[in-house]
């Protein structure tokens, strides 16, 4: 873990660093792809977007969090978000692609994001 260093610290770039170190190749926000995907995993025909908790409602203690003034105007944009997570999602999926979704909750450790990505990755890929 020596390559990986504090100035990683966006849930995203900690990600990419740890598939790099799984020895992944991918491309970033190729905009081909319906909702120019994060993280782009050509060769397993997989994309993986790395999602804020707040923002796209996780089921996280940091994504039920009610913000405590205009608290409308932040659950329209939220809810905006969600529907535009599951449109993207339908759109790539039509295409045949997989749709891989990681937390920023669960970039928080990084020995516990390896554990994740390679699990969500799976290992029918790497047989
Ligand atoms: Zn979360």
């Amino acid at each position: 873990m020596a390559a990986i260093k504090g100035s990683n610290t966006k849930p995203e770039v900690r990600v990419r660093s740890i598939l790099h170190s799984m020895g992944y190749r991918f491309r970033l926000h190729r905009k081909d792809l319906p909702g120019k995907p994060d993280i782009v995993l050509t060769k397993y025909r997989t994309v993986i977007f790395v999602h804020g908790c707040f923002w796209h409602c996780h089921d996280c203690r940091w994504g039920i969090v009610v913000p405590k003034t205009r608290a409308e105007f932040w659950a329209d944009k939220r809810r905006g978000n969600v529907e535009r997570d599951v449109r993207k999602t339908e759109a790539l999926e039509a295409l045949g692609w997989r749709v891989l979704r990681v937390w920023e909750c669960q970039t928080r450790d990084m020995e516990a994001l390896k554990l994740t990505l390679a699990g969500l990755i799976g290992l029918d890929t790497l047989s």
